[in-house]
């Protein structure tokens, strides 16, 4: 009976990706983002479930997932770091014939990465930002581990989407579009953006918690700074996922 830590679900949840959704955040994430809105993720302590609790309520959802073209959502915190757990679900849940999401921001040892991958459908592939100095500024890590995890979600047969949450002055420059593009542009296969603007809902959490919003001076992405970026990518050859 393989456990993992949650931080909460989300039942019906219609957002994420497809359909209607059991969303499940799991606890944990060795990333900083500066921009987190889920900080109480971070911390490994969450509460303990297994396998087998969670595909008896998928069972009552499935045929609501079978109307809508909706399933299973993993995200966090960062998943990746239960592997076996995920695994494990993403196994029972294939077996079950629910569609399965990984939202992850690739964060994690390239083994638990390779461990999942196979039982995935589909990938959404948070991309923070590529120049690796901008990129340590911004999460207090480099970037090098998360791109390799990457080339290999490119490399599997999971269907792909790189989420990019677009924040004005921190990752919005000409250069951040040219180095987004080259890298969606070197993939040997067609993997679609999905741009999300910076929004400040988190930052109650962040107070909660006693920290200051690092990104306090920043204003939130409005639709006209999304719909840019998203036109400089096109310009540039990429494709964008709505
Ligand atoms: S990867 Fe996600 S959960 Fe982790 S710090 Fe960044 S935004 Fe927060």
């Amino acid at each position: 009976m393989v456990t993992g830590y949650i931080h909460s679900i989300e039942t019906m949840g219609t957002v994420d990706n497809g359909g209607i959704r059991f969303v499940l955040f799991l606890q944990g994430c060795a990333l900083r983002c500066r921009f987190c809105h889920n900080p109480d993720t971070w911390l490994t302590k969450g509460k303990a479930v297994t396998v087998e609790e969670i595909i008896d309520q998928l069972i009552d959802y499935k045929p609501f997932f079978d109307l809508s073209g909706g399933g299973l959502t993993v995200s966090g915190g960062e998943p990746l770091l239960q592997p076996a757990f995920v695994k494990e679900l993403f196994i029972k849940a294939g077996e079950l014939g629910i569609h399965r999401v990984l939202d992850t921001s690739g964060y994690c040892r390239h083994g638990n990465f390779l461990e999942v991958l196979p039982h995935t459908d589909r990938i959404i592939f948070s991309i923070k930002v590529i120049d690796p100095e901008k990129h340590r500024r911004l999460t207090d890590t480099g970037n090098e581990e998360i791109l390799k995890n990457l080339q290999e979600a490119v490399n599997s047969a999971a269907e792909l989407v790189v989420c990019y949450v677009l924040i004005p002055t921190i990752n919005d420059t000409d250069r951040d579009v040219w180095d987004l593009s080259q890298l969606i542009r070197s993939f040997q296969r067609k993997v679609p953006v999905q741009v999300l603007p910076y929004h400040k809902m988190g930052v109650v959490k962040w107070r909660e918690l006693g920290l200051r919003d690092p990104l306090e001076k920043i204003p939130p992405a409005s639709p006209e700074q999304v719909k840019d970026f998203q036109q400089q990518l096109v310009k540039k050859g990429v494709e964008i996922y709505h």
